[in-house]
């Protein structure tokens, strides 16, 4: 097993802004175990010397969860890679450092896919979508990872293996698994997990439509997931965030799937549903457009457009009702665009509501003005979704970003938490900054 001793932090864009003002950030140790009992010896060596131990996957992270201090342990996860798929049952065990694109590929080459495809999915691993509870872009038509996983093999922070036990159903008991699925790293390390897997549609339909106004666009998302479609993308831009894939106003894009004859049926069911509220058919070419471009914003983008001094750039996304969605928007929306530049798109659609998701970019004169203003940025956007009743997160986790808002978004839920991370570790030596950070103890 390779040990080296390293810097090591994700992609929270506060960390970023520290590093270009000059920062380092502390070298810690970091293992690279390649089987589970290695996982193991380390967990056990973590704990006679209590060591605080985080588990790595592609560092993609943009909340912070990852931010080791010296003395810590990180658990670079990336070796454990196997995958086993069987196709009669479409299920697929994989080991939890396998990057996401890998996985994908190869189920791809066998007429399969797992329908999660974040954006980060070429620099991601599984055990990292699902620590954070990680949406992809076609969550319409396959749901987040959580809808994905049928079973997890963690290692507990005393070293106890728990192995993974997929079923198609079960009701002996809660799904205990499901705790690990967004914990961060905080309940154990997620060594294995059992996915659904699904045949590859044999036909995929997509366009775009410019529409009037948001309660349009949403109204067409709404009557979409509410009438029973399952569409491969829906997803609705604001005019701001249009232009920057050169549409103009608000812009619909979205795609079926299945059977041609399926795929055809829904692809016309999305028409009438656009034509409804007057939506301007714009053909195949915003979706061809969005389906290039898909995974542009790469990690190596995010450092480069953080790379100016002074410049901050974050994404926020929320989740709300149908019916909350545009107030939240317009509020939050003109909260941040007193900063800097404010775009803002819906996606990841249920028959509920969807995602807001909004990006804000600008500059400061200083580095410390930089910061400053990205956390006044961060504070307005989580009051304001805590007011509407909005989730604080919908996809991205907690990690430093949203820890002081952790209790408020969950209420009297937070005291299960907390008894329940003390049981399982009670010596805290498991990720300190996951859900909720040192706080919880
Ligand atoms: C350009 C870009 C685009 C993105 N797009 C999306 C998107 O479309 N959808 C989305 O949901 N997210 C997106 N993200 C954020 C997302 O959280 C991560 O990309 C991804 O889910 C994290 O995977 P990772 O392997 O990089 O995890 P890391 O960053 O390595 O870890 C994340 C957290 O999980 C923990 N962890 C990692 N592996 C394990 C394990 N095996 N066991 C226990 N804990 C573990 C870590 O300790 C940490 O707390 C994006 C990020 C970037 C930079």
């Amino acid at each position: 097993m390779r040990r080296e001793r390293r810097p090591v932090h994700d992609l929270w864009p506060v960390t970023l802004v520290r590093l270009r003002s000059g920062a380092s950030p502390p070298v810690v140790e970091v293992a690279r175990p390649e089987t589970f009992e290695e996982v193991v010896g380390l967990l056990r060596e973590a704990r006679r010397s209590r060591r605080r131990v985080l588990a790595m996957g592609g560092a993609s992270g943009v909340c912070g969860a990852l931010t080791p201090e010296a003395g810590d342990l990180v658990l670079d996860l990336s070796a454990l890679d196997r995958v086993e798929v069987d196709e009669h049952d479409l299920v697929v065990r994989a080991q939890a450092g396998v990057n996401g694109l890998e996985l994908e590929r190869r189920l791809n080459r066998r007429g399969m896919t797992l329908g999660h495809l974040p954006a980060s999915l070429p620099v991601a691993s599984l055990g990292g979508m699902v620590s954070t509870r990680s949406a992809g872009q076609e969550s319409s038509r396959y749901g987040r990872i959580e809808d994905l996983v049928l079973g997890l093999t963690v290692a507990l922070a005393d070293g106890t293996i728990v192995e993974a036990r997929a079923r198609p159903g079960t009701a002996v008991g809660p799904p205990l698994h499901q705790l690990f699925v967004g914990a961060e790293g905080s309940l154990g390390v997620v060594l294995e997990v059992v996915l659904r897997v699904h045949r590859r549609p044999e036909a995929v339909l997509g366009r775009g439509w410019r529409l009037g106004t948001l309660e349009a666009g949403l109204e067409v998302m709404r009557s979409a997931m509410q009438g029973g479609l399952r569409p491969l993308v829906l997803r609705l831009y604001d005019p701001e965030d249009s232009a920057l894939q050169g549409l103009e106003g608000w812009s619909l894009v979205a795609a079926a799937a299945g059977p041609p004859a399926l795929a055809e049926a829904e692809a016309a069911v999305l028409a009438v549903l656009a034509a409804g509220v007057g939506a301007e058919d714009l053909g195949e070419g915003p979706w061809r457009s969005w389906l290039e471009h898909r995974f542009d914003l790469s990690a190596e983008r995010l450092r480069d457009l953080l790379s100016a001094p002074g410049s901050f750039l974050d994404t926020i996304e929320l989740a709300t009702t149908w019916s909350r969605l545009p107030a939240l928007y317009r509020e939050v929306k003109a909260h941040l665009a007193r900063a800097g530049a404010a775009l803002c798109h819906f996606a990841h659609p249920t028959g509920q509501g969807c995602c807001a998701y909004f990006t804000v970019a600008g500059s400061a004169p200083d580095e410390t003005a930089a910061e400053r203003t990205h956390g006044e940025v961060w504070r307005g956007a989580m009051e304001i979704a805590l007011r509407h009743e909005a989730a604080i997160s919908h996809h991205h986790g907690v990690g430093r970003a949203r820890a002081p808002w952790v209790v408020a978004e969950l209420g009297g839920w937070w005291e299960v938490w907390r008894r329940m991370r003390s049981a399982l570790d009670p010596e805290c030596l498991l990720n300190p900054n996951g859900v909720g950070g040192d706080g919880v103890r």
